[in-house]
């Protein structure tokens, strides 16, 4: 895994600033979060992207809080911004965590300045007059009646708006720019709003305050960000934002550059949207492990690893698309593969009584916990007796062609252990199958063949005596769209949530190795997928396990068919 994925579009302009030393040869970035809810992943692309870049040149990163709006902040959503930048992997610490709200005394002074060189007025049109104001794509905007007001009269009624003589709505202050401008960005912008709310940093010394498009580019400018990295739909806000600095003749000027934004099949990617969902208890919460959050991902047990590597995979590019959520699982299941302990977990059991083992004998077989990976010799210890459990799947009555598992007759390979063959099938009342019955070949000890008879099937098991019970939770996409937007009219992306996105396994039966499964630690369950143990709901006396994901690649798959010729 690579820290310095192969060179891009972006990656050629700060090459190109620093050939040319625009900035001296200095980088510094910053991802800006509204702390409004948690990050998704989407958020860990930008962060990926500006803090990795920052650190590949040898530069600097901010994190910087776009806390321009008062009501919707909150300090869970901080914190969690925080835990989440750092788990990615990326420092945090006093000089790099800063705030818009840090530079509202130097946004109004710049205010000040621009109402005073004629470029700001304070307008009385409400929020709706203001947008029919506005005109549209196709006609010109109309000025507003205030537009003329005297620098004198805008600078008292300004101070009087941050002395709090008005009411919400009332009145804002405006950029004087161009109500004709083809781009609406331009058609005279608001700057202030009045909100009369306490601020989480600034109490109630505020009731103005700035829009994002008024504090962004001044805060990079103030800063000193060189590369403002941001996604495409800001592109069309870069012309506002150099316009400002322009006005205010600021001495720095950072480059901003767009690049498109992630987009997941089967994913929304919408904080507002992702409130929705905890709100209204279609998830648990924002780390329900179901959510395209990063704290969801990380109690899924994905890896901040495999994270990182799938934005490399996918690259920056300038045109928007939606990647197929099975690339993220093809490298996620990469860096499983090579991450993860093995151990063997029967998911719905089926008693097996091995007939002609001792009733008391308990064999310890020593086996590798990361067979995957030879240097690795660490070691578990796996029980065996007299009874198991295998998966009830694991056989069949009547078996069809082809079926290599366990069958009436048939021999099978208990992995590591020993060759069994099923001599009997015990049902109960109503049919069903309770119970097997099968000898086993003491010759074959440690899985191997006595004499070269050859056994296809190969099974995991769990000895019932020493089995530690546990809750496995199974998730499968939370929308059953590719595109959770794609509704029925009248509807909203809630009719498109998986009524089976999740599936609790509470019967299940794990080797004993696992009682001491640490929260966060990755297994591959063997023949069932990737788990984790809950961080939340695992504790040493209820064993929860999450399913990170299943072993079926079927993204490869999807690859193999795409460059298979056509029948
Ligand atoms: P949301 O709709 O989820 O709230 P947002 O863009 O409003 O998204 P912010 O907190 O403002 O959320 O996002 C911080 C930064 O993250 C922005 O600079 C934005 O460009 C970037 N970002 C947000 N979503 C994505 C995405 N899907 N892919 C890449 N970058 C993203
Ligand atoms: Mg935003």
């Amino acid at each position: 895994m690579t820290d310095n994925p192969a060179t891009n579009f972006i990656r050629e302009i700060i090459d190109e600033d620093n050939r040319t030393g625009r900035y001296g040869g200095r980088v510094q970035t910053r991802f800006p979060p509204e702390p409004n809810g948690f990050l998704h992943i989407g958020h860990s692309k930008s962060i990926h992207l500006n803090f990795g870049i920052a650190r590949d040149y040898g530069g600097t990163y901010n994190l910087r809080y776009d806390d321009t709006n008062p009501v919707t902040e909150e300090q869970v959503y901080i914190d969690s911004i925080e835990e989440d930048v750092r788990w990615l992997g990326y420092e945090l610490n006093k000089s790099n965590i800063l705030h818009a709200s840090d530079y509202f005394d130097q946004l109004y002074e710049l205010a000040l300045k621009l109402i005073r060189d004629g470029n700001a007025y304070v307008d009385d049109l409400t929020v709706d007059e203001i947008r029919q104001y506005r005109g549209s794509l196709t006609e010109p905007g109309k000025d507003s009646p205030y537009r003329n007001r005297p620098v004198e009269e805008n600078l008292d009624l300004f101070e009087r708006m941050r002395q709090g003589e008005f009411p919400d709505g009332s009145k804002v202050l405006r950029a004087k720019i161009d109500m004709a401008s083809p781009n609406m960005n331009l058609r005279d912008p608001i700057m202030y709003r009045i909100v009369h709310a306490s601020h989480p940093r600034t109490g109630d010394k505020w009731c103005i305050y700035p829009l994002y498009d008024w504090a962004h580019g001044q805060c990079d400018a103030l800063e000193g960000v060189t590369h403002s990295i941001c996604t495409l739909e800001f592109e069309d806000h870069r012309p506002l934002y150099d316009k400002y600095i322009e006005m205010l003749e600021l001495p720095h000027h950072p480059q901003q550059i767009e690049f498109a934004r992630l987009n997941l099949s089967y994913t929304l990617m919408s904080k507002r949207r992702l409130l929705k969902l905890v709100n209204e208890g279609h998830v648990d919460s924002w780390d329900d492990p179901r959510m395209p959050t990063l704290s969801g991902f990380r109690r899924r047990g994905y890896t901040s690893q495999a994270i990182k590597k799938f934005c490399d995979v996918v690259g920056v590019a300038k045109a928007n698309s939606v990647i197929d959520l099975a690339l993220l699982e093809y490298v996620l299941r990469q860096d499983l593969e090579e991450r993860a302990q093995r151990a063997m977990a029967v998911l719905d059991p089926l008693r097996v009584v091995i007939d002609n083992y001792p009733e008391d004998q308990v064999e310890e077989f020593i086996v590798p916990r990361y067979p995957q990976n030879e240097a690795n010799t660490e070691t578990r210890v796996v029980p065996f007796s007299k009874v198991i459990y295998i998966e009830r799947d694991d056989f069949m009555e009547n078996p069809p062609r082809k079926y290599f598992r366990l069958a009436p007759g048939a021999e099978v390979r208990l992995l590591n252990t020993y060759y069994i063959t099923c001599t009997n099938v015990v049902k109960d009342a109503r049919g069903e199958i309770v119970e097997l019955h099968c000898t086993y070949d003491p010759q074959s000890r440690g899985g191997m063949s006595p004499d070269g008879r050859r056994v296809k099937g190969t099974i995991h098991w769990v000895s019932a005596r020493h089995a530690i019970d546990a809750e496995l939770r199974l998730y499968d996409t939370l929308f059953t769209k590719s595109n959770p937007y794609d509704v029925e009219e009248g509807q909203d992306f809630i009719s498109n949530l998986n009524p089976n996105s999740l599936t609790l396994l509470k019967n299940c039966k794990l080797e004993p190795s696992l009682a001491d499964a640490k929260p966060g630690m990755n297994y591959q369950f063997m023949r069932k997928g990737y788990f984790v143990a809950d961080v939340k709901d695992s504790h040493p006396g209820k064993l929860v396990f999450n399913r990170t994901v299943g072993l079926r690649d079927t993204w490869a798959k999807q690859q193999q068919k795409e460059a298979e010729p056509a029948a």
